[in-house]
């Protein structure tokens, strides 16, 4: 038996990260190659196998994480037990356990893979609100829930286990996903295999979504968004890349040549911020300055357009985006990186007001954050509300004015006013919902709904007959992990409008949401 009480008398221990000095040197994810499968056994061997586990359910793909963790921490210990885990457990199109050499990891690999299509890109990127939801989170330290599941990941793909599953015959029906994000991604990949043929239309040059032109390859190498094209491809889905719906490809050009059609168009529409001084030079969206950054990472040029090399740079905003603007800049060598970040500092430990199980807004530091103190690259300001860009002499920006944000309003308390020297400005201060595309929406027949997301009734389906919407276009800027399981559900629905019955995995309605109070 593996130790019932390694919860108590093992630590968490989480993946190593290379020396943040050493990571500014190049664009390579932060962490350490190698040495995770041997820590990841001790790891999973914490997990308590509770009788009702939150982590689960607070997983929106619904990962089967105390399954996976039971298989490799007994792996570790020597003492595995080929196919411990049964069929009917959860919904299951992967193989059954095989025994033998390693069988313990492959049956961990193939519940990790029945219910999330991309395991390595969650296992990298999500902020894991399985982790808060833990029971050890509850007065402790959560199991490495994410930890492990890239371990898994990351194996099956070294020992083949992730292979192509192209359909064993396909039906003559057609669908066309308009978007290439990771809902478009899993929408495509299920609809594939389950037999009808699936073409994404995408309208940036290389398909991907933020997976490719917002997230910074030093957390996410770009290889592994190939690879995993690449299996797509064998099994069948095609690739449009370069093609705008709505206007290179009209959209009832789709509906009259596919039986359905599932725009994945993402929510990517910028807030803005309305002071004086906005229009300078030198003021940019923090996604116009990370498109080009990973375009130079692809090879398309050799010095981005918009670069900190050099710089006094202001980032507004506290988000991811505005972590990736970070790291990105101090790999650029900025001269100095100052983070505005609106809200106030959070606090340490979880507020009265966020109770467990929900994923509360605690104190985080990013892997960037880390990097900003190991080269003493700048502050990070908390409660700090921006009222201002200066020009100088040659009509550039020269300064941010910021000032402290009153905690009613935000709105900035007199006298504070303060004055950073800055060449470049970064507005990292989320989305309001999908860009407006007159064409697309026009020709699709598509409506916007009252949060400014694209309208759709709970089973994903618009008013239009064979039309859905999935991701962030129909829920709001998310998370990869929602967006992998809009992109499942949505192919339920799109497989039972075909069909007129389905045996897709269905993880989520579309009016789920996170657990909070
Ligand atoms: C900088 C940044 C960092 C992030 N970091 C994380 C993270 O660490 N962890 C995490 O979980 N989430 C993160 N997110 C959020 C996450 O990336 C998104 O929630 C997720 O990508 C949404 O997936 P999607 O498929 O719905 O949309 P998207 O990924 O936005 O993809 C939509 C695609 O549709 C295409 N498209 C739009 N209109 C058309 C059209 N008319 N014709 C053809 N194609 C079209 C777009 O070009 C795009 O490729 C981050 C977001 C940003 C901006
Ligand atoms: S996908 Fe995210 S929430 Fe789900 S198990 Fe993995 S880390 Fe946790």
């Amino acid at each position: 038996m593996a130790d019932r009480m390694a919860f108590f008398t093992t630590p968490r221990v989480e993946r190593a990260r290379r020396d943040a000095r050493e990571r500014l040197g190049d664009w390579r994810e932060v962490y350490r190659p190698g040495p995770l499968l041997p820590l990841v056994g001790g790891q999973a061997g914490r997990c308590m196998d509770c009788g009702l586990p939150f982590c689960h359910s607070a997983c929106p793909l619904g990962n089967l994480v105390p399954e996976w963790n039971r298989l490799v921490a007994e792996v570790d210990a020597g003492v595995a037990e080929p196919g411990a885990v049964g069929p009917g457990t959860a919904e299951s199109e992967a193989a059954e356990p095989e025994a033998g050499a390693g069988a313990d990891w492959r049956a961990a690999a193939a519940r990790l893979l029945a219910t999330n299509n991309f395991p390595e890109f969650t296992g990298r990127l999500c902020p894991a609100p399985c982790e808060s939801a833990c029971v050890l989170a509850i007065d402790g330290a959560a199991v490495t829930i994410k930890d492990v599941e890239l371990a898994i990941a990351d194996r099956a793909w070294e020992e083949g286990w992730d292979g192509p599953r192209p359909p064993e015959r396909t039906d003559g029906r057609r669908v066309a996903v308009i978007g290439s994000g990771p809902a478009g991604l899993a929408a495509a990949q299920q609809l594939t295999r389950a037999g009808h043929a699936t073409t994404v239309y995408e309208r940036a040059d290389r398909a991907g979504g933020l997976l490719r032109y917002g997230i910074p390859p030093f957390r996410l190498e770009k290889h592994r968004l190939e690879r995993r094209l690449d299996q797509l491809r064998s099994e069948g889905t095609e690739f449009h890349t370069g093609v705008w719906v709505g206007r290179d490809v009209r959209a009832e050009e789709l509906r009259a040549g596919y039986d359905a059609v599932v725009v994945a168009v993402g929510a990517t529409a910028r807030r803005e911020l309305p002071v004086p001084g906005r229009d300078l030079s030198g003021v940019h969206q923090a996604m116009e300055y990370l498109t080009w950054a990973n375009r130079v990472d692809e090879g398309d040029c050799g010095t981005p357009p918009v670069s900190a090399e050099g710089r006094h740079v202001v980032i507004v905003g506290g988000g991811d985006t505005a972590a990736d603007c970070l790291g990105t800049a101090l790999r650029q060598r900025a001269a100095s990186v100052t983070q505005l970040d609106i809200n106030p500092r959070p606090p340490r430990r979880r507020a009265p007001g966020e109770p467990w199980p929900g994923h509360p807004r605690v104190y985080r530091e990013t892997t960037s954050h880390e990097e900003s103190g190991a080269v003493e690259a700048g502050p990070r300001v908390f409660a700090a509300t921006t009222v201002g860009f200066e020009a100088g002499p040659d009509g550039r920006l020269a300064a941010v004015r910021f000032a402290e944000a009153e905690p009613a309003d935000r709105s900035p308390r007199p006298g504070t006013e303060q004055r950073l020297p800055a060449q470049l400005a970064l507005l990292a201060l989320g989305f309001t919902g999908p860009e407006p595309d007159p064409w697309l929406s026009a020709q699709l027949g598509l409506a916007t709904g009252p949060e400014g997301t694209l309208a759709r009734d709970d089973g994903f389906a618009t008013a239009v007959p064979g039309v859905f919407v999935a991701g962030d276009a129909g829920r709001g800027q998310s998370l990869i992990v929602w967006a992998i399981a809009e992109g499942r559900a949505v192919a339920a629905a799109v497989d039972r409008y075909l069909r007129g019955w389905t045996e897709l995995p269905e993880p989520i309605r579309a009016s789920a949401r996170a657990f909070t109070v």
